[in-house]
């Protein structure tokens, strides 16, 4: 049959045995039983080992329950069989058939809590319930009832029956169960045609004759390292095998009077068989326990090769470059990722300092970051412009992560996770300008380009505020255009647009500092903010304006002059604890409306005495200038 990868997986995972040849396995459970009925039988006098209930067991613990019928029936066919074959009594017979039967019954039983519960003598717990139950309970059951029938029928020694019979049973169990387990799930028969198996096994074979066959040389510990051999070579199952013949042969010299153990007589007839058992139970214990390290190693390499499969996907399919380096910035770990984007390959960015791709501006800053994490911060998040292989430099997020010593948890370097983020870094950019154009626009005049009437609020508190702080002059200019309403009537709105660009562009020419501010204060009206400006400077700049505009000589019908002419107010105050800002803005007005009372094409100033040297009174509380 083809294996499929299920039934690998199904084998691998210890589901026991194969689901066809059920017939074949039942005749082979009653072959082993009779094999193992008519090894002990053999050495009956001895009492040493019963093993033929370990056996049976070992197929229970394997089967599903709902077989057990079957496989205790083979059971009973192996028992009688044996009998037969080594000729024991048939009234012997008729009592231990039973209790064997019972024995290996009630181990399985206790043992398997549930039907899909297989037996794993690689847990401790499972080791210990198998000894509680199976090694103790069940032959002690059975052992018990065995002699109190053999006690009352045949007249035999209670104590004796039970004890031989305990001693006998619990031995053969505890070597025999997971020794047939270990083999019949590893197959073994299955790789019989090996020449490696052969390889091993016939060395064994002749080293077990020689050691056990004489008493003159005491060797049977040379045979441990060959199990160990063996098992770490072909497995758990030939192990186990290995150390059954070696226990077979180990009987049959010691029952025979031959052999290292038959030599131990010195203090009782029993000696032989106890040393005996001692060395079949010591291999069998140092077998289960190296296999379990063996299966603990395995077990974990596995984990970890699942683990580096896990982590060599991750680091190959992210878009991100996983970089580990020390402080120094040698690399000792670059992600496939970097040749998709960068142009780099992984050898070359593995040979490149951490900083050498790093744009020189983003140098400091970069090492600055890197120190910070020497000093024990534990991540950092930076934005850098990093080259491409062709020259050009793109921008990047570096996640950067302190590597730590596990066990001191000094830092030991850094994982640097980088991202390319220069769409995102343009969409920003992008998203930023458009914020400044719209925040521009918000504070802007559309028809001059002038600060319009927020900007003028905001920046002449601002000016009020520091004009308080510093006890420093603030001075403001009001500007009306003059006859404007007739010259709409006159040239239309457009041409009206029009002459207002031109004021706007006659003040701009005039006024010139930095600090200055410049606004469209409402429909013709505009705006001069001064800081730090007296007030015979601000009626210097009023006069200015207002000449500079008349001298553009822009046609006004409808005006006396024949051009299009200005008037402005000006006021100057130093700013007081109580006044607000708007209170110039009146003052200014009020010199604005002086000037339009004087006959406009001038400037005026508040409050009165604090004009120009030249200023002639025209009103009570006014200066005013009428510029030629
Ligand atoms: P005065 O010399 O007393 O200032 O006379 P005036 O006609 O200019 O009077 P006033 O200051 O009240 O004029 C306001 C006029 O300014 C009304 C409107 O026709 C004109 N105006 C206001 N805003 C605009 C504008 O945005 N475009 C145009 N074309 N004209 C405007
Ligand atoms: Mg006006
Ligand atoms: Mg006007």
């Amino acid at each position: 049959m083809r294996t499929t990868p299920a039934t690998r997986l199904a084998r691998r995972s210890g589901r026991g045995l194969r689901p066809h040849g059920f017939a074949f396995r039942l005749a082979g459970c009653a072959l082993c039983v009779c094999l193992a009925a008519v090894l002990a039988g053999t050495i009956a006098q001895a009492n040493l080992i019963w093993v033929a209930n370990g056996v049976l067991l070992a197929y229970l613990l394997l089967a599903p329950r709902r077989l057990w019928p079957a496989y205790l029936g083979a059971g009973l066919l192996g028992y009688i069989a044996g009998a037969i074959i080594v000729h024991t009594p048939w009234q012997v017979s008729l009592v231990d058939t039973p209790f064997d039967l019972l024995e290996a019954f009630l181990g399985a039983l206790l043992l398997r809590r549930r039907s899909a519960q297989l037996p794993r003598f690689t847990q401790i717990k499972y080791v210990l319930r198998f000894i509680a139950f199976a090694v103790l309970v069940a032959p002690l059951t059975a052992g018990f009832l065995a002699a109190l029938v053999l006690s009352f029928w045949q007249h035999t020694a209670f104590f004796r029956s039970f004890i031989e019979w305990v001693a006998a049973d619990s031995l053969g169990v505890c070597v025999v169960t997971p020794a047939c387990i270990a083999i019949f799930r590893a197959r073994i028969f299955h790789s019989l045609g090996s020449g490696r198996i052969w390889a091993h096994l016939l060395p064994l074979a002749a080293v077990t004759f020689v050691v056990l066959c004489q008493a003159k040389a005491p060797l049977p510990f040379v045979l441990y390292p060959l199990l160990i051999l063996i098992l770490l070579r072909l497995g758990r199952g030939w192990a186990a095998t290995a150390t059954l013949f070696v226990g077979a042969v180990g009987i049959w010299y010691t029952v025979h009077g031959e052999g290292p153990f038959a030599a131990a007589v010195s203090l009782s007839r029993l000696q032989p068989a106890i040393i005996l058992q001692i060395f079949i139970v010591s291999a069998m214990v140092m077998l289960l326990s190296v296999s379990d390290v063996i299966e603990n190693l395995l077990s974990t390499d596995r984990k970890l090769q699942e683990i580096a499969a896990l982590h060599k996907l991750v680091t190959e399919n992210s878009r991100d470059i996983i970089i580990v380096a020390d402080f120094e910035g040698h690399r000792s770990l670059v992600s496939a990722a970097g040749a998709t984007w960068s142009g780099w390959s992984q050898e070359e960015m593995l040979q490149l300092h951490s900083l050498a791709l790093v744009h020189p501006t983003d140098q400091p800053m970069m090492s600055q970051t890197i120190s910070e994490l020497r000093a024990g911060k534990d991540d950092a998040l930076v934005e850098c412009r990093v080259r491409n292989h062709d020259g050009s430099y793109v921008w990047v997020e570096a996640s950067l992560r302190t590597i730590r010593d596990p066990r001191t948890g000094a830092p030991t370097g850094i994982l640097n996770t980088v991202r390319e983020i220069t769409k995102r870094k343009l969409a920003e950019q992008q998203l930023a300008e458009a914020y400044h154009a719209v925040e521009a626009l918000a504070i802007t005049d559309a028809l001059t380009g002038l600060a319009n009437r927020r900007r003028f609020d905001q920046y002449l508190t601002t000016e009020w505020r520091r004009g308080m702080r510093e006890r420093s002059p603030l001075s403001l200019v009001l500007i009306d255009a003059d006859q404007f309403k007739s010259y709409n009537d006159t040239y239309g709105h457009l041409r009206g647009d029009n002459c207002l660009k031109q004021i706007a562009e006659a003040i701009q020419d005039v006024v010139s500092r930095p600090g200055d501010l410049v606004a469209r204060f409402g429909g013709e009206e505009f705006a001069v903010v001064l800081p730090n400006t007296h007030a015979p400077g601000a009626l210097h700049v009023a006069e200015e304006i207002c000449a500079v505009m008349r001298n553009r000589e822009l046609p006004h019908s409808s005006n006396p002059v024949g051009v299009v002419t200005i008037s402005a107010g000006c006021a100057t105050l130093v700013p007081q604890l109580g006044q607000h800002a708007p209170s110039l803005i009146d003052c200014a007005d009020q010199a604005l409306y002086g000037a339009k009372r004087n006959g406009r094409n001038g400037a005026c100033a508040y409050p009165p005495g604090a004009a120009h040297k030249s200023a002639a009174a025209i009103g009570p509380d006014l200066i005013a200038l009428k510029s030629a």
